[in-house]
C-alpha cells in the first residue's frame, strides 16, 4: 500500500506512535521513528522493522523545537527523499486540576501537543507542496472534543490540534494533500499506566464496545486515512474510541 513511500511519525518509540510506525512499514513505508529520550526504545523498533525487510531509522528531536523539528524533517529528506505522510503523535500529560495547575504544566503541554504539530507542519508541508500529494494525520483525543476535568492543559491541546487540523486541511487541500486527525479513546499505554484497576473499570463501564483500546486500533485509523482509499476525506476528526465519547 506505502511502496516507494516515506513516513515521519513523531514519539515513534512507544506506545500508539510505536504501533502506527509498525502498521506504516508492514505496507511497504520507509520509516522515521523520532523519539525524544528512549532511544534504545526508538532503536528496538528500528530493528524490529529492518527485520521484516523494511526501511527505519531513528531520530531524536524535541518537537516542541522549531529548530530541532526542522532538522528532523530535513533528516527524513536526506535519507529518504521525501516525506509522504506526516503523523504528529507525540504527546504529553501533565495533569491537575486549573486550581493547582502551574503556568509551566499548562506551557509544556501546548508546547509539545500543539505547537509541536505545527512545527513539524511547518517544515513539511512545503515538500509536501512541491510533490503535490501528502497525508498528515493529527494525533488528537476525544477529550479534545468533550473535555476532562483535570486536563485542561491538555484537552486546550488537543482540540487546539483540531482547529489546526482543519484550517491546514483548508489551505493545502488544492495542493493534493489531505490533513486528517483521530481522536483516540482510552488506549493501553505508558500513558495511562497510572491509572488504578477500579479506574480503569470505571472507565470500560462508559465505552460502549466495554473495552479499553490498543494502539492497532488507532494505528488501523492512521493507515486507512495514509492509503489512497482516503484520497477523497480530509478536515475530518474520526474517533476511535469504542463508542465513549458519542
Ligand atoms: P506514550 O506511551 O506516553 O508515548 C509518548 C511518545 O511521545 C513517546 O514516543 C515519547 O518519546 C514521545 N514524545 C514525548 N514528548 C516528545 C517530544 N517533546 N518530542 C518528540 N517526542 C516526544 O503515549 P501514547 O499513549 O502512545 O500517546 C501517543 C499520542 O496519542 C499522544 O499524542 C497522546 O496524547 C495521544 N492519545 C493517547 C491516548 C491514550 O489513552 N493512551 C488517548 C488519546 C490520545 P520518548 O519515548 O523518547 O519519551
Amino acid at each position: 500500500m506505502f511502496k516507494n513511500k516515506t513516513a515521519l511519525v513523531t514519539g515513534a518509540s512507544r506506545g500508539i506512535g510505536r504501533a502506527i510506525a509498525l502498521a506504516l512499514a508492514e505496507e511497504g513505508a520507509a520509516i522515521v521513528i523520532n523519539y525524544v529520550n528512549n532511544r534504545s526504545l526508538a532503536e528496538e523498533v528500528v530493528r524490529e522493522i529492518e527485520e521484516s525487510g523494511g526501511k527505519a531509522l531513528a531520530v531524536c528531536a524535541d518537537v516542541s523545537n522549531f529548530e530541532e523539528a526542522g532538522a528532523l524533517v530535513g533528516k527524513a529528506k536526506e535519507l529518504f527523499g521525501s516525506v509522504d505522510i506526516l503523523v504528529n503523535n507525540a504527546g504529553v500529560t501533565k495533569d491537575g486540576l486549573i486550581m493547582r495547575m502551574t503556568e509551566e504544566d499548562f506551557d509544556r503541554v501546548l508546547e509539545v501537543n500543539l505547537k509541536g504539530a505545527f512545527n513539524c507542519c511547518r517544515h513539511v508541508v512545503p515538500l509536501m507542496v512541491k510533490q503535490r500529494s501528502g497525508r498528515i494525520i493529527n494525533i488528537t483525543s476525544i477529550v479534545g472534543l468533550v473535555g476532562n476535568a483535570g486536563q485542561a492543559n491538555y484537552a486546550a491541546s488537543k482540540a487546539g490540534l483540531i482547529g489546526l487540523t482543519k484550517s491546514l486541511a483548508k489551505e493545502i487541500g488544492s495542493r493534493g494533500i489531505t490533513v486528517n486527525a483521530v481522536a483516540p479513546g482510552f488506549i493501553e499505554t505508558d500513558m495511562t499506566s497510572g491509572l488504578n484497576e477500579k479506574m480503569k473499570e470505571d472507565a470500560k463501564e462508559n465505552i460502549a464496545l466495554k473495552k479499553l483500546g490498543t494502539p492497532v486500533d488507532i494505528a488501523n485509523a492512521v493507515c486507512f486515512l495514509a492509503s489512497e482509499k482516503a484520497a477523497y476525506i480530509t478536515g475530518q476528526v474520526i474517533s476511535v474510541d469504542g463508542g465513549m465519547s458519542f
